[in-house]
C-alpha cells in the first residue's frame, strides 16, 4: 500500500473565537512548532481566576515533535502563559528583541529556569530553521509594541503566513514602517495559507498613525500649567518615546509609576529603544523637588486596575504623588469593552480633585495597534492565498473577515472558521478539517489550574450572589442530645438590621428538623447531613427570604461527664 503523503496539520489552541490566549500549532511529519503561547484575562463569570491558559494535552502527547516556539511580539496575550508553557516543556523560544527581553524577565519573575530554553532574538528578514520540515521568517509589521513581527513559514506543501497582531503605519514612530515588499514577495511566489488577524474588522478605513497622538500630546503639553501626568499601556514603547520627547521639548522630566511600567522602560531602555537626554529620567520620589509645570508623571492604569497607580492615585492611597488643583490627567488608551465603568469612576474621582482628565473621547490621545478593512484588505491583496483561516477575534469578527475575504475573490470552501482544538489539515490542493483535540480553557488562580466546569467556580459564583450560611451543631455524647441551640453565622447573606431574627429562625427550624428523630447523637450526625435537612432549610430560606444562600452545616461533640 503506498504510504499516504504527509500533510500540514494546523492546530489552534486558543485566539478563536475569543481575544485572547494566542496559540496555534503547526505539525508536518515529525515536527511540530507553534507561534505564540498567550494568556487571557478571567471573565467576569470567573471569579478569584487569575488568567486563563491553554490546554497542553496535544503537546504532551507530542512531545517528542516539539521543534520550538515563535513569538510574534510581546503583548501578553501573546506571550502572557509561556511560564506555564515553559514549566512543563523546554524548547527554543524565538522572537524579536525587546519581545525575548520580556519573556526572559518574566521567566525570571515566575521563577521558571532557563535551563534547556533556548532564548534568541531576531529581526526583520531573519530565518531561522525548526526541525526538518519548517523555516520560519520575521517580517516586520506595524503594532502597539516595539518589534512586532508577522511570521512567514516554508513548509514542505507550501508557505504560510501568520499576520500576527499588525497595522500599517507609513509615519511610525521609529521610522520602521511594516515590511509590505516582503508581504507581495510571497504573495507573487505563491502563499498556501494565510492567518490573519481580525481585531479591527468591523472598522472601516485605516487606522490613524501613531504620529497623531505625538501631535496631541504636544498640543496638550504647550498649554498645561500643572503637573502632566499620562496612563497608558505600559508595553507601548511607541507611546511611551512620544511621551519624552513631548516632555522634553516643553522642559519637562519624566518620573514612571507603576511596577509594569518601570520594568518595561527598563528592558526598552537597556536596548536602546527611548531616545532622550540623561536627565529627562527623574526618582518619582524626587518629584518635589521640580515645579510643577516640569513634571510628567508616566504612569500604569488606564484601565482602571484597582492596584494600579492611576487609582491610587484617584484615591489617594498612592505613596509620592496626590492629584491636586490644576494636574492634567492623559487617559491615553482604549477602554478593553466591558471594562468602561471602572474608568469613568477613575475620572470622575480625578475631576473632583481638581484635576483637568483628557481622555479619548476628549482628544486624539489614543490609536489603536489593529489594521482596520483597508489595512487588512491590502495585505490580502498582497499575500494572495489559496487557503484562508481568520484569527484573533470573536465569533462574530472571525465570520465578517471570512466574508471580507470572499468579497476580495477567495472561494468560500478555501476559507475556513476554525474553533479551538480543530485540526486543519492542508496539502498542496486540498484543506480539511480532520480531527479536534482538546483545547478547554484551563484556569490559573492563586493554588493551581482547572477547568471552566470545575464546581469551585460555580461554587464561587452562588456565594458572590447569595452569600453563605453555616449551621454548628453541638452534640452532648453523654445524652446523645443537642448540646445547646445551634450556633448560625451568615456571610454575605441578608442585611445587618434582619440578621437576628433570621439567625434565631434558622437555629429553630435546624433544631425542629432534627428533633423529629431519636436524638441519638449518631442520628443527629447522620441527619445533618441528609438531602431532607439541607432541603427544609433551603425552602424556610426561600420561603422568608427569596435567597438561596449556600449551607454548610458542621457538627461537633462535648461530654458533659467529662465536663
Ligand atoms: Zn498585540
Ligand atoms: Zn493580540
Amino acid at each position: 500500500m503506498a504510504k499516504r503523503k504527509e500533510e500540514l496539520k494546523v492546530i489552534p489552541l486558543g485566539g478563536m473565537s475569543e481575544i485572547g490566549k494566542n496559540m496555534t500549532a503547526f505539525e508536518y511529519g515529525n515536527d511540530i512548532i507553534i507561534v505564540d503561547v498567550g494568556m487571557a484575562f478571567a471573565e467576569e463569570s470567573m471569579p478569584g481566576v487569575d488568567c486563563v491558559i491553554q490546554d497542553y494535552t496535544y503537546i504532551r502527547e507530542n512531545i517528542s515533535k516539539l521543534r520550538g516556539v515563535i513569538l510574534t511580539h510581546g503583548h501578553e496575550d501573546h506571550i502572557g502563559s509561556l511560564p506555564y508553557f515553559l514549566r512543563e516543556f523546554k524548547c527554543p523560544v524565538y522572537g524579536g528583541k525587546l519581545t525575548i527581553e520580556l519573556v526572559r524577565y518574566k521567566l525570571h519573575d515566575k521563577g521558571v529556569s532557563l535551563q534547556g530554553i533556548d532564548l534568541q532574538a531576531f529581526k526583520n528578514g531573519d530565518k531561522v530553521k525548526l526541525g526538518t520540515n519548517f523555516e520560519a521568517e520575521f517580517i516586520r509589521v506595524n503594532h502597539s509594541i516595539a518589534d512586532s513581527y508577522a511570521i512567514a513559514l516554508k513548509t514542505p506543501v507550501g508557505n504560510v503566513i501568520h499576520s500576527g497582531d499588525f497595522k500599517i503605519d507609513y509615519t511610525p514612530i521609529n521610522g520602521k514602517t511594516i515590511d509590505l515588499q516582503r508581504f507581495g514577495e510571497y504573495g507573487r511566489d505563491g502563499v498556501l495559507l494565510f492567518l490573519c488577524e481580525s481585531t479591527n474588522i468591523e472598522i472601516s478605513g485605516s487606522s490613524p498613525s501613531e504620529m497623531q497622538v505625538g501631535e496631541s500630546f504636544e498640543r496638550i503639553f504647550k498649554n498645561a500649567e500643572g503637573r502632566i501626568i499620562v496612563a497608558t499601556f505600559s508595553s507601548h514603547v511607541h507611546r511611551m518615546q512620544q511621551i519624552f520627547t513631548a516632555a522634553e521639548k516643553y522642559n519637562r522630566h519624566v518620573c514612571l509609576s507603576g511596577r509594569s511600567m518601570i520594568t518595561v522602560f527598563n528592558v526598552a531602555n537597556s536596548l536602546g529603544y527611548i531616545a532622550m537626554k540623561p536627565d529627562t529620567l527623574i526618582d518619582i520620589s524626587d518629584i518635589d523637588r521640580y515645579e510643577d509645570n516640569e513634571v510628567v508623571i508616566l504612569t500604569t492604569g488606564s484601565q482602571a486596575e484597582p492596584m494600579s497607580a492611576l487609582s491610587r492615585m484617584a484615591y489617594a492611597s498612592h505613596k509620592a504623588v496626590e492629584i491636586q488643583q490644576g494636574d492634567t490627567v492623559i487617559i491615553s488608551a482604549h477602554p478593553i469593552p466591558g471594562n468602561e465603568k471602572p474608568i469613568y469612576r477613575v475620572i470622575n474621582e480625578l475631576f473632583k480633585k481638581g484635576a483637568q482628565v483628557i481622555y479619548e473621547s476628549l482628544a486624539d490621545v489614543h490609536v489603536s495597534g489593529h489594521a482596520y478593512i483597508n489595512e487588512i484588505k491590502l495585505l490580502h491583496t498582497l499575500v494572495k492565498p489559496k487557503y484562508f483561516v481568520p484569527c484573533h477575534g470573536e465569533y462574530r469578527m472571525l465570520y465578517k473577515h471570512a466574508k471580507l475575504a470572499e468579497g476580495l475573490g477567495m472561494p468560500e470552501e478555501n476559507i475556513f472558521i476554525l474553533n479551538n482544538g480543530d485540526v486543519l489539515s492542508i496539502g498542496k490542493n486540498h484543506a480539511k478539517i480532520v480531527d479536534q483535540v482538546p483545547a478547554k480553557a484551563v484556569l490559573i488562580d492563586g493554588s493551581g489550574a482547572s477547568n471552566p466546569d470545575d464546581h469551585v467556580l460555580s461554587d464561587r459564583r452562588h456565594l458572590g450572589e447569595d452569600g453563605c450560611v453555616s449551621i454548628g451543631i453541638t452534640v452532648d455524647d453523654a445524652t446523645g442530645e443537642l448540646a445547646c441551640v445551634p450556633s448560625v453565622n451568615s456571610i454575605g447573606f441578608v442585611f445587618d438590621d434582619e440578621k437576628e431574627t433570621i439567625h434565631k429562625d434558622i437555629g429553630a427550624k435546624a433544631m425542629a428538623l432534627l428533633s423529629q428523630g431519636a436524638r441519638k447523637h449518631d442520628y443527629i450526625e447522620a441527619e445533618v447531613g441528609t438531602r431532607q435537612f439541607r432541603e427544609g432549610i433551603r425552602t424556610m430560606l426561600l420561603d422568608k427570604t427569596k435567597r438561596r444562600p449556600m449551607i454548610i452545616s458542621t457538627v461537633s461533640h462535648i461530654d458533659s461527664r467529662h465536663m
